[in-house]
């Protein structure tokens, strides 16, 4: 499987914590902004895993999420959602969605090394 993980979310700051986080635990990581940009980037790379925000501009998670799953290249890539939702109906939402796991903002960035490492291992 690819070492790639593409991380798709709007706030920089969130986006630069992850990023630092998998790259130190020595993941080939690529960036993208926005929902349309990261399944741009998820088909043309086809990472190993995705983070993808749910709140985000031109196109949010849930929609990303649709297009991944309608298209054979991308459709098997595990998605982890990023949310700042702590509310447990948006929980059911996320996975009722096909999101594979859920991580809540901010980032336990102990637990996150864990949960990559289940995901791009399995
Ligand atoms: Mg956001």
């Amino acid at each position: 499987m690819s070492k790639k993980i593409l991380i798709v979310e709007d706030n920089t700051k969130n986006r630069v914590l992850l990023r630092d986080v998998l790259q130190y635990h020595g993941y080939e990581v690529l960036e993208a902004a926005d929902g349309e940009e990261g399944v741009r980037l998820a088909r043309e790379h086809i990472p190993g895993l995705i983070f993808l925000d749910i709140q985000m501009p031109v196109m949010d998670g849930f929609s990303a999420l649709k297009m991944l799953k309608a298209t054979p290249e991308t459709r098997s890539i595990r998605v982890i959602a990023l949310t700042s939702f702590a509310m447990t109906g948006d929980r059911e939402k996320i996975l009722n969605a096909g999101f594979d796991h859920y991580l809540s903002k901010p980032i336990n960035t102990r637990e996150l090394p864990v949960v990559v490492k289940q995901y791009m291992e399995a």
